[in-house]
């Protein structure tokens, strides 16, 4: 819980400073690639071997690729097309509260794991201050008062201690019902959701200010 609680604090401050500051991308975008890059790797050479223990190579790999090709089509349709700030702030919001949610529940399921415990917040911490400077600038690009824009950002960066909150007992719950293959899915899910943070980290981008 201590490690998604400073994982919040580091995308809230990152959101006020996207609000009131407005931007500091150079350094931000450092933090967003090294943290791309860590949580890609953690994905592959960590997550996704242990969803194959559970599922199999084939689902691992087919069930990660296409969590990451979800987010990424995701990621193109709100960053593309004739849509202005207004329009993409409720999809983009939504979006990034499952995101949210989903690096407090893998910060909180991978600390099991001794290497993962140390590398997962690791990551996770290089990229949410950047996430939280992106998700600033554009809710305030949308909202006013700043207030509301702080508001919207705080309550959706919020979701990260929602996951690691729920994760434990949604977890046994799950493997109860549903045996290996629950944390199996959930484990390619958050595996999915790092490969896309790193690609996205490096993807040439069209639209900077996206988280
Ligand atoms: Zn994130």
């Amino acid at each position: 819980m201590l490690a998604a609680s400073l994982l919040t604090l580091l995308a809230w401050g990152g959101a006020v400073a996207g609000i009131f500051l407005g931007q500091s991308r150079k350094l931000s975008s450092h933090l967003a690639v090294t943290g791309g890059i860590l949580l890609f790797a953690i994905a592959l050479f960590l997550v996704i071997p242990e969803v194959a223990t559970r599922i199999g190579w084939t689902l691992a790999v087919m069930f990660s690729v296409a969590v990451c090709c979800g987010l990424v089509l995701l990621d193109r349709w709100l960053a593309r097309g004739n849509h202005s700030p207004a329009d993409v702030i409720g999809p983009l919001l939504a979006a990034t509260a499952v995101h949210s949610l989903l690096d407090g529940w893998g910060v909180r399921v991978l600390s099991a794991q001794e290497l993962t415990s140390i590398a997962v917040p690791l990551g996770l911490a290089l990229h949410k201050l950047p996430e939280g400077l992106a998700l600033g600038l554009i809710t305030r690009r949308s909202m006013s008062p700043a207030g509301k824009a702080l508001l919207a950002s705080g309550a959706v960066e919020g979701f990260t201690v929602i996951g690691a909150l729920i994760e434990p007992r949604a977890d046994q719950l799950g493997a109860t019902r549903f045996g290996d293959w629950w944390m199996g899915i959930v484990l390619a899910i958050i595996a999915g959701s790092f490969l896309f943070v790193g690609f996205h980290s490096v993807a040439p981008s069209r639209h900077n200010s996206r988280i």
